[in-house]
């Protein structure tokens, strides 16, 4: 009897330790998605200046940007979403000016790359500077795709494909949602609704 009393306490002190730490490996998993990363110094272009300078990564949890953002660009920007093609603000947009990330303000695309790939979505041949976009491989959806992100933010803007238009062959898929377009047309600012 006293055997079987110490067996059980044995295995029940073995069940409490691999519960341990499994909760433990869970609560640093949680902790680390939670964690701040520190921001680091980047090189992204500007447009303005035409030049390249160095800038601070934008790090901010989940919940600073839902409180930020608009819902719609935090599903897009934050949680990966895909915006329905033909709905968004810009894939018809044809004035001149810079389209900038919705997050965090770099700028992205110039209205000069964009074309009308009839998609639905926002189409460029290039970002407005190689340093200004990151990619990452995206196999979701049981796709290989490569995935658009702003370098200083993270967030996801959409993805690239090899169909674009000559030279370059590349379409810039962008989810309007992740945009901030700046018209450098002065007089066509803001819908024209002045009189
Ligand atoms: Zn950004």
């Amino acid at each position: 009897m006293n055997n079987i009393v110490k067996h059980s306490y044995i295995v029940l002190m073995g069940i409490s330790l691999l519960l341990y730490q499994g909760f433990t490996r869970l609560s640093d998993q949680r902790s680390g998605e939670e964690t701040m990363e520190s921001s680091k110094k980047i090189k992204i272009y500007n447009p303005q200046t035409d030049s390249i300078q160095e800038m601070n990564t934008v790090n901010k949890t989940h919940d600073e940007w839902r409180n930020e953002l608009d819902p719609m660009t935090y599903m897009v920007a934050r949680q990966k979403a895909t915006e329905r093609p033909f709905t968004g603000a810009y894939y018809n947009e044809k004035r001149s000016g810079l389209y900038f990330c919705a997050a965090c303000d770099t700028p992205l695309f110039h209205s000069d790359a964009k074309f009308d790939s009839k998609t639905g979505w926002p189409s460029f041949r290039a970002p407005v500077n190689e340093h200004n976009v990151a990619y990452n491989e995206d196999n979701s959806f049981g796709m290989k795709r490569i995935e658009v992100i702003c370098p200083r933010c993270g967030a996801h803007l959409g993805h690239v494909f090899d169909d674009g238009p000559a030279p370059e062959r590349k379409r810039f898929c962008i989810n309007s949602a992740s945009l901030n377009f700046k018209c450098d047309e002065p007089d066509k600012k803001s819908g024209d609704q002045n009189d």
